[in-house]
């Protein structure tokens, strides 16, 4: 069976003009992504190149055949940069210069008039190499990216492969050599194109609504004042850390503190000077500690840290070097920022439940409060 290049190449540009719709309108348009943006363009770029080419036979194929493949290596170049996006590494702009100029001066001086594979070995390694270097910065994203890393790195490698064969096919035998035209011809070409389009698209759309589950889960993990993790994702994960007693032998302390006559701050400086406060507090916190400690706002001006591995002693240091850097911290005029207490409570392997251990925090909090504030109390040391 002989497959009819030209109406394939028809129902190519149909697919890929519906793909371009839907992605943009579907994941495009949501998530404004890099990514998305370069597989958009390459799928234009794509339907462009192969619409050209239905003119091949016609007056116009003295430009449309070279305008063609100047379109497909563009869609090449535009899978690599959509790949790149992916690490946040911008495309090198020889590629979309160099690349395509070129398979461009190839194209033009290769009789393009009668020659419907005019400049084709430089196409069909230009196409190769793009696709391939798209490949390998899938196949380096680190394995947790995406559930589709693997699905769209295989796609690109399998059609750098395909492409590759096709390129050694057509130098050692030519463009009608026997095995150039069955199996790597125009219309088995366009057929596992197609089917690759719709396997990247669909992987692309997977990808963008994992990242915007996993940025909202952000969100909703943080306090939007101070950027801390709120009261919900901070007992959480302190949760998990007690559970896990992998980490630093399961010994540690949680220190609670409490802003000093915070609603005076409220009072005489108003709310916004109040917020400013608690900001400047929350920067001395992650200022001071390990980026592995948690810290969150545990409501109002009460804030809350769970430090594995560290003691006692060391948890009284860290949180007179917080009071130290929040009085240090700009404020508005006149304002003076409050003073803090702290109640610290230690844990060990025996200890797994973050409640208990903020409930002795929080005795130790009161003694503090009541011995005078802007002071540190510990539950293991009475007075
Ligand atoms: P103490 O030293 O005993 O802790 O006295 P305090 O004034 O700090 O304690 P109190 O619990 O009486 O007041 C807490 C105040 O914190 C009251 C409330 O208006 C204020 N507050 C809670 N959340 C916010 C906030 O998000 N922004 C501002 N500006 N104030 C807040
Ligand atoms: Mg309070
Ligand atoms: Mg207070």
């Amino acid at each position: 069976m002989v497959l009819d290049t030209a109406t394939l190449r028809i129902a190519f540009g149909l697919m890929a003009l519906v793909l371009v719709f839907l992605f943009y309108f579907s994941a495009y348009r949501t998530t404004r992504s890099p990514y998305s943006g370069w597989w958009c363009l390459a799928l234009i770029f794509f339907l462009a190149g192969s619409a050209c080419y239905l003119l091949d036979g016609t007056a116009h194929q003295i430009w449309a055949n070279p305008a063609g493949n100047v379109l497909l290596v563009h869609g090449g170049v535009a899978v690599w940069a959509g790949a790149r996006s992916l690490r946040t590494v911008p495309p090198p702009k020889w590629a979309f210069t160099g690349i395509p100029l070129v398979t461009l001066v190839a194209s033009v001086v290769d009789n393009p008039a009668t020659n419907t594979w005019s400049g084709g070995p430089v196409f069909l390694a230009a196409m190769g190499i793009t696709i391939g270097l798209a490949a390998r910065e899938l196949w380096r994203l680190e394995p947790g990216y995406s559930r589709v890393r693997i699905p769209m790195a295989v796609s690109a490698g399998g059609l750098a492969v395909f492409y590759f064969f096709r390129w050694l096919a057509f130098v050692v035998e030519g463009q009608d050599g026997p095995i150039f035209v069955t199996v790597f011809g125009s219309a088995v070409t366009t057929l596992i194109t197609m089917v690759l389009l719709v396997v990247v698209s669909f992987s692309m759309a997977a990808l963008s609504s994992e990242q915007q589950t996993r940025a909202l889960r952000v969100v909703a993990s943080r306090d939007d004042l101070t950027g801390l993790l709120n009261r919900k994702a901070f007992l959480d994960l302190a949760a998990e850390q007690l559970a896990d007693r992998t980490i630093t032998r399961g010994a540690g302390t949680l220190i609670l503190a409490d802003l000093d006559h915070f609603k005076s701050v409220n009072d005489t400086y108003g709310h916004a000077a109040g917020d400013l406060a608690l900001q400047a507090f929350a920067d001395a916190c992650t200022a001071t500690v390990r980026s592995t400690d948690l810290v969150g706002r545990y409501g109002g001006e009460e804030f809350v840290l769970l430090l594995p591995g560290t003691s006692a002693e060391r948890a009284e240091t860290i949180a007179e070097e917080i009071s130290r850097r929040l009085a240090a911290a700009p404020s508005v005029d006149g304002m003076d920022m409050p003073t803090v207490s702290y109640g610290i409570s230690t844990y060990d392997d025996g200890t797994s439940d973050v409640y208990d251990l903020i409930a002795t925090a929080d005795g130790a909090l009161y003694m503090a409060k009541s011995l005078g504030r802007n002071r540190t109390a510990r539950s293991d040391r009475k007075g």
